[in-house]
């Protein structure tokens, strides 16, 4: 151990070549105790974790130190009613927020009451839009019409980099001399920001041969990949998932003790007028929670919660109740690749019944989305019921701060 930490202090070792000498566990153990010299902090929380990291250090993570821990808990039983996912299911919700888990436990209670929550995917495609620089405006347009009037040859070259992408479309936007190329894939079950990005990269090499435009970046932003984007919520990224639920008036007076009137108006005004006087790209109350939660639990790319926070929440008077649903126009959710094979998300998978590919493949990653879709409905619920019922501030009192 000495010797390393020696040969880190003076340089002639880099931190990061630490793997290349000795075996992951010992690295990471010896990079811990030169950062703990550096810092004069002790780390002895973060050293002590279950997970193998044979794979995390190869695949995950760079210069690892230990792991953080994240509470976990689970709300449900849920019912959900989903093309994929049909059952009963206890979500992993891996927060600190405290009140987070009890709110949506109690949306799942009064959805698995209502019979449960309807679920379906109406669109389903992972994005790359590479940028090209054309010479002027006219070259630009002559680009655009070579991508569209090409399409058999970019699905060729884009899918042999990969077994299971399938390239969608190649959808292309110009803003003067830059000429974008949105192409969209069915990434089965991968989340696809890795498979859509090697594949966008030869789609780029070609464009750039076949019509002179300079290929400047495999993403041009209009991907659009962590950041707030319209786009997305218009044309979606990911699973576009919409869920959706019938509650009589005597279920909305028993278990959100407010009545169907109070939460119509209390959706309107906030989530939905609220929500365009801000200009907000998220009509919903706290759908990021939801997905936050269940996406570090599950081993999805957390940044994703930018996406996934896009969700517009509706409530329509019914005869005899509400018909209260979530839309999650950009929802990217994987069961293979990323962090979903590190072990303690992948029981979390598990727990669902979604680890690893699907048969056929996609169905997994699917009926993830669905699942991640109805938590997001109770958790909508149980945050609306809430407000109605003026019961908010005691719910934190009671759950958060006591
Ligand atoms: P990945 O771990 O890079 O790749 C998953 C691979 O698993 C697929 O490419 C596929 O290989 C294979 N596979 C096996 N069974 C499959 C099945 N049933 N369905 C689909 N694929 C299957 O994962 P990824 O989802 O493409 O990318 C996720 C990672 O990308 C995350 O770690 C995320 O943080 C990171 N990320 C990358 C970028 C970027 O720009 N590169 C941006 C954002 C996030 P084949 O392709 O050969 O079929």
């Amino acid at each position: 151990m000495d010797e390393y930490i020696e040969r880190l202090k003076d340089g002639s070792l880099k931190l990061y070549a630490l793997e290349k000498e000795l075996p992951p566990e010992e690295a990471v153990r010896v990079r811990r105790a030169f950062v703990e010299g550096e810092t004069g902090t002790a780390l002895p929380k973060v050293g002590s974790f279950t997970i193998g990291i044979d794979r995390v250090v190869k695949r995950n993570i760079e210069n690892m130190i230990g792991t953080v821990q994240v509470p976990l808990g689970v709300a449900g039983p849920l019912r959900v009613k989903g093309e994929y996912a049909d059952g009963t299911y206890y979500l992993p919700l891996a927060t600190t927020e405290g009140a987070l888990v009890a709110s949506v436990n109690r949306g799942c209670s009064l959805l698995t009451r209502a019979g449960g929550a309807d679920v379906r995917i109406m669109r389903d495609g992972m994005t790359r839009a590479p940028v090209f620089a054309a010479r002027d405006v006219v070259h630009a347009r002559d680009v655009a019409a070579w991508v569209e009037s090409h399409t058999a040859e970019i699905r060729e070259i884009a899918e042999s980099t990969t077994k299971h992408g399938e390239l969608r479309e190649a959808v292309t936007y110009v803003a003067g001399t830059n000429v974008f190329v949105r192409l969209e894939f069915d990434t089965k079950d991968a989340m696809g920001m890795n498979m859509v990005t090697i594949a966008g990269q030869k789609v780029g090499e070609l464009i750039e041969r076949e019509t002179g435009a300079r290929l400047v970046a495999t993403s041009g932003n209009m991907c659009t990949d962590k950041k707030p984007a319209a786009i997305n919520l218009v044309r979606g990224r990911g699973k576009t998932v919409v869920a959706g639920v019938r509650l009589t008036d005597a279920m909305v007076a028993d278990l959100l003790k407010t009545d169907a009137e109070t939460l119509f108006e209390v959706n309107y005004r906030k989530n939905l007028v609220g929500s365009a006087r801000a200009a907000s790209f998220g009509f919903n109350a706290h759908a990021a929670n939801i997905v936050a939660a269940m996406f570090i639990a599950c081993g999805q790319d957390p940044a994703h919660v930018v996406e996934g926070s896009t969700a517009i929440t509706t409530v329509d008077r019914v005869d005899g109740g509400v018909y209260v649903s979530v839309t999650l126009p950009s929802l990217p959710v994987g069961t293979v690749g990323g962090g979903t094979g590190v072990d303690t998300q992948q029981e979390c998978l598990a727990m669902l019944g979604v680890a690893g590919g699907g048969d056929p493949p996609g169905a997994h990653a699917k009926a993830l989305g669905e699942i991640v879709a109805a938590g997001v409905l109770a958790g909508e619920l149980s945050l609306l019921g809430a407000l109605a019922a003026q019961h908010l501030a005691r719910a934190h009192q009671e759950h958060g701060r006591g």
